[in-house]
């Protein structure tokens, strides 16, 4: 927990976001926020909900408090590019609440709206201006706004922006900056054609990304399956043969636990292997080196040891145990659906994991919808999930299964209910 004036912010800046009612940075604001104010380029793989544009209007600001260069007439001394009209007016307005108790200049220039007061508004020059790319690039064409001595620029959901076509557009406008300036660019996900956009476009850059959990966890197909514990590991081989799981991590509660199971699991044939503590280091970077080159596709891991593990397309999570911790589900499950990827995180739940399953579900905050459809399906167990704590409150008699591959049903205890 780090609080805005341990990241070095001035007063001004911590007075206005402790009005807001912000008492600690998020982790993007904290990794953000200190390689602004060293005057580094940012690529930040965030999405909007994390806390992503104070993370970058705080030391934006603050850099432009300190630096006391002013705006030359039609100047912009940052800019905010967004892909839509309604995101530029909230930035302009978080620009404004951060900003209160400092004397920059600030404009949002958008399309759907009249040109004339907007050039008015670039007229004398402006300290921030948040724009969207068409009607900038317009009133720069025409000579409104010089945007030559720009000292920050930031692309913000440059994702958003390639999907609504304005690649050009933005390319257009980077020609029109100088070489010699900060560029922060921010996109919930990483495609190809971002990474060579920001190739491009920043310089000696850190990358820096934050995965927020809510919304990691609603991109991941979450399944519930219930069975018994001695079924588990024929349920495990069934998924794990079935030609869907091109790379998965199985968790399994304990370090002893993890070991037999990756040795069941190579003893009926699959490529697999164990991570956890009483590994060496070696051992360990031998497993990871291999789940990366694709030699072993199911890494066995306990908790602890799949902390470090950050490898991409893991098509699959798999919890042959659920965990006693409900945040460590959402760290779990995070492994899958990594940069804006999809993933799929199957739990297997026996009837001592109830409460289990219950605790996380608190946590998330939703429904984890059964998968009924496995041959180890055991209603007995999945009948345990509707006692008295989760029952919901609708009508008797109401089945609530989900649709095939239909995500959370929007209610407690998703499972089928007993008639
Ligand atoms: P954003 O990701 O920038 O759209 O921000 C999402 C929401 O989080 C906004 O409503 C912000 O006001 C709020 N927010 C941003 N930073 C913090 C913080 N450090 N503490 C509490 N709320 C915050």
């Amino acid at each position: 927990m780090t609080t805005f004036v341990e990241l070095g912010l001035i007063e001004p800046l911590c007075h206005a976001v402790s009005a807001e009612g912000y008492e600690v940075a998020t982790p993007i604001q904290e990794k953000a926020i200190p390689i602004v104010l060293a005057g580094r380029d940012v690529l930040g793989v965030a999405q909007t909900g994390t806390g992503k544009t104070a993370a970058f209007a705080l030391p934006i600001l603050q850099r432009l408090t300190e630096d006391k260069r002013r705006a030359g007439p039609k100047g912009v001394r940052a800019l905010i590019l967004t892909p839509t009209r309604e995101l530029a007016q909230q930035i302009g307005k978080c620009f404004a609440t951060y900003g209160v108790h400092l004397r920059l200049k600030r404009t949002v220039i958008t399309g759907g709206v009249g040109m004339q007061p907007q050039i008015q508004s670039l007229q004398a020059g402006c300290d921030i201006v948040v724009a969207t790319p068409g009607r900038i690039l317009d009133l720069a064409m025409r000579g409104h706004v010089r945007l030559d001595g720009v000292e920050t620029f930031v692309l913000d959901e440059a994702d958003r922006m390639l999907d609504m076509g304005f690649i050009h557009d933005v390319k257009k406008i980077a020609a029109l900056l100088p070489a010699e300036r900060l560029t922060l660019l921010f996109s919930a996900t990483m495609p190809v054609a971002v990474s060579s956009l920001a190739g491009g476009l920043l310089r000696n850059h850190e990358r820096i990304e934050v995965t927020p959990q809510s919304t990691t966890v609603e991109r991941i197909e979450q399944r519930v399956m219930f069975v018994s514990k001695d079924k588990k590991r024929d349920l495990l081989l069934d998924i794990l043969r079935g030609g869907k799981v091109t790379r998965a991590i199985v968790f399994a509660r304990t370090k002893h636990g993890a070991n037999r199971l990756a040795e069941q699991l190579v003893k009926s044939g699959v490529k697999a292997e164990a991570i956890h503590g009483n590994k060496s280091q070696g051992a360990r970077q031998r497993a990871l080196a291999d789940f990366h080159s694709g030699r072993v596709s199911t890494l066995v891991a306990t908790d602890i040891a799949a902390r470090g593990i950050d490898v991409d397309g893991i098509s699959h999570v798999i919890n042959f145990d659920l965990p006693n911790e409900p945040e460590s589900y959402v760290h779990r499950i995070g492994r899958t659906a990594r940069a804006g990827a999809e993933g799929i995180a199957l739990s297997f739940c026996d009837a001592d994991e109830i409460a289990y399953l219950k605790a996380i579900e608190k946590v998330i905050r939703q429904p984890v919808p059964a998968d009924e459809t496995h041959r180890f399906h055991s209603e007995a167990i999945a009948h345990l999930r509707l006692g008295p704590a989760v029952k919901p409150k609708g009508r008797p008699g109401n089945s609530s299964r989900p649709a095939g591959g239909s995500r959370g049903n929007g209610r407690p205890g998703g499972a089928r209910r007993a008639a």
